[in-house]
């Protein structure tokens, strides 16, 4: 809950208004997980939010030889996702699930394969950031919805975690430090677009051709490229931000010349920004990543034509923490808190 959500609540049991305050700030702020460290609250308030405070055990934590860190969260009901923590000198980014699986099905990512179970609560994706600040012992900067699930599939749980998120009396990060990453639901961007926060938009590319497009994320059928990139360019228009779009190179798939051009003519004219990366191999896939050199070069050649472009590396690979690895399910052979 917000704090005038957490008010309504309260001054209908007969508590004063200001506990509202007192209470937020104890869950988002301090990061309380037991009613016994709110000490400037009465034993009758303890009493009655107690019952009501869920929180996340980490199940499972790997570190990464670039430093990063995927936990393995376990919810009340037992469903498991993952929470990357990303280390970058003085950024800490935390990329946050927003299901348990992920009804999508594209073809190159972990996720995908496994289905949706659930969505995630507003509190279980706050719940996320709780988790990853304890295990890194700093607070984030930054948080990418790059994790398990499609976050614009839920919508409304999604925005109101970054509520709770960016709230002044609770973690208090900005929505400029705030990236949503969405495969393209055309109905969610437009509807975002409207709120005009601040928030980076990320949209999952990956083919510049409504064919290839399809091939590799079914979402496409349902709202092609002449539906999607007009929505992008309303987003970059409404907000006066630019939309970043992140094309994995495929080998073979999404890395030739004709792709190239198809790419070139989609972007050019209004304000976005390429992340190119490489695609990361995920088992029982049979999608290889194109060679970095392949990388580099399409990176030129597309800044060549005027086109903003980064190549980004992803972090996590050998723990399989990095994009589109995560599977949210115990691995056979665990190794418990250690890399
Ligand atoms: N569902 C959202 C956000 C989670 S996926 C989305 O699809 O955008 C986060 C990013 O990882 C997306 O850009 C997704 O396309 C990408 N991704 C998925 N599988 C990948 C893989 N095997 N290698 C590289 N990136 C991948
Ligand atoms: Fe879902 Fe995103 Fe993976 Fe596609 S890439 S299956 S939308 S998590």
């Amino acid at each position: 809950m917000l704090p005038g959500e957490l008010e309504k609540w309260l001054v209908e049991l007969g508590e004063p208004k200001y506990r509202a305050q007192q209470v937020f700030s104890w869950l988002h702020k301090q990061g309380a997980d037991d009613v016994a460290q709110m000490t400037n609250l009465p034993q009758r308030l303890k009493k009655i939010i107690a019952p009501h405070l869920q929180f996340g055990t980490v199940e499972a934590a790997h570190t990464s030889k670039d430093g990063s860190e995927k936990l393995l969260i376990r919810w009340a009901d037992g469903a498991l996702v993952e929470t990357v923590i990303l280390p970058q000198n003085k950024r800490l980014t935390i990329c946050l699930s927003t299901q348990v699986g992920c009804a999508m099905g594209c073809g190159f990512c972990a996720t995908g394969q496994s289905g949706f179970t659930r969505q995630l609560s507003a509190g279980e994706i706050a719940e996320q950031v709780r988790l990853a600040e304890r295990k890194a012992g700093r607070s984030a900067t930054n948080l990418v919805f790059m994790g398990m699930g499609e976050p614009l599939a839920n919508y409304e749980n999604t925005i109101h975690s970054i509520r709770i998120l960016n709230h002044p009396q609770g973690r208090n990060i900005g929505m400029r430090q705030i990236t949503i990453s969405t495969c393209g639901l055309v109905p969610q961007i437009r509807h975002l677009g409207q709120l005009r926060l601040q928030l980076v938009l990320a949209v999952s590319l990956h083919a510049a051709t409504d064919s290839l497009r399809s091939r590799l994320m079914p979402i496409n059928d349902k709202y092609p490229l002449t539906e999607l990139i007009p929505a992008c360019r309303e987003y970059a228009a409404i907000t006066g931000r630019r939309v970043t779009l992140e094309y994995a190179l495929i080998e073979g798939v999404n890395d030739g010349k004709g792709d190239f051009a198809a790419l070139v003519q989609l972007l050019r004219g209004w304000p976005c920004h390429l992340n190119l990366i490489q695609l990361n191999p995920v088992e029982g896939i049979s999608y290889r990543p194109a060679s970095i050199q392949k990388l580099r070069t399409f990176a030129q050649q597309l800044s060549a034509q005027n086109i903003a472009v980064s190549v980004r590396a992803s972090m996590g690979r050998d723990v399989a923490a990095a994009c589109g690895q995560l599977r949210g399910r115990r691995e056979r052979h665990e190794h418990h808190g250690k890399a």
